[in-house]
């Protein structure tokens, strides 16, 4: 049941004549249901382990086996085919079109996958109530608090029923308080079946996922389970 597999994964730089050696030799499996956190300090390769999951961007060597479809070298056409339906991407701002209403932003990425117009209403009103924002559906962002907003967002990353849903620093521009109730959220997210990835250098936030993973200078430092997630 293994849904990320990496082997032997490297990320080459090239700035002026040198070259940096962002990932050295990363191999790591994620099966489906399980929820990780990637720490590490800044300029350990967080990002770009995220990128590479993500099908942003591509390894300089190594195989990246997603959901059984080797997606090491593919070309950006097919990386972002990828990406709209395998991956949905929660980041630290929230990227909302700001003319429009939380459920047209949470409708998009199914106008992308040719949804019908009728079921993209339901599917989107059906994931906005799963984030608690059944209220709140015709606001636009400006309307919405910061927590709001970030709901919104990972309502939009859901909708599409993606393989995973890749965090990155998903609370970075929230207060504690709020903080907390984005990780309740990730919890239920969790307890239904999502796979999810979410790479923070806060423990605070990393306590939440059952499996830690600890990235230094382009290595896996450490890759433990979580003795006591939070929730
Ligand atoms: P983190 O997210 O943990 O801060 P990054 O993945 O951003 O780490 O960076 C890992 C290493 O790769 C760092 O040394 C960084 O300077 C370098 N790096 C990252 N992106 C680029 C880039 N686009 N060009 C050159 N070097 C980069
Ligand atoms: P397309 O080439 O099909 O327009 P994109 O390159 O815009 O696809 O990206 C596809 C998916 O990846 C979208 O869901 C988008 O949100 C996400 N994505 C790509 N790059 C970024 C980025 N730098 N920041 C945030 N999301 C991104």
């Amino acid at each position: 049941n293994t849904i990320i597999h990496l082997e032997k994964i490297t990320k080459n730089y090239k700035v002026g004549t040198q070259v940096v050696r962002a990932l050295r030799s990363v191999s790591l499996e994620i099966h489906k249901g399980e929820y990780v956190a990637i720490m590490g300090a800044s300029g350990s390769g967080k990002s770009t382990l995220m990128n590479i999951i993500g099908c942003l961007d591509t390894p300089s060597g190594g195989t990246y086996v997603l959901n059984k479809r080797d997606v090491s070298r593919l070309s950006d056409n097919d990386l972002a085919e990828i990406r709209n339906t395998e991956i949905g991407f929660v980041f630290q701002v929230f990227n909302l079109l700001p003319r429009n209403t939380a459920l047209e932003n949470v409708m998009l990425p199914l106008v992308y996958a040719g949804i019908r117009k009728h079921d993209r209403k339901d599917r989107a009103t059906g994931t906005l109530a799963d984030v608690g924002l059944s209220d709140r559906m015709h606001h636009k962002p400006n309307e919405l608090s910061g927590g709001q907003r970030q709901r919104v967002a990972i309502a939009r990353a859901l909708v599409n029923k993606p393989s995973i849903l890749l965090a990155d620093e998903p609370t970075g521009n929230l207060d504690s308080v709020i903080s907390e109730d984005i990780m309740k959220l990730f919890a239920d997210i969790h307890r239904s079946g999502n796979t999810l990835v979410m790479v923070t250098h806060e423990m605070d936030i990393a306590r939440h996922a059952h499996r830690i993973i600890k990235l230094k200078d382009g290595e896996i430092e450490s890759d433990t389970v979580n003795p006591e997630p939070v929730y």
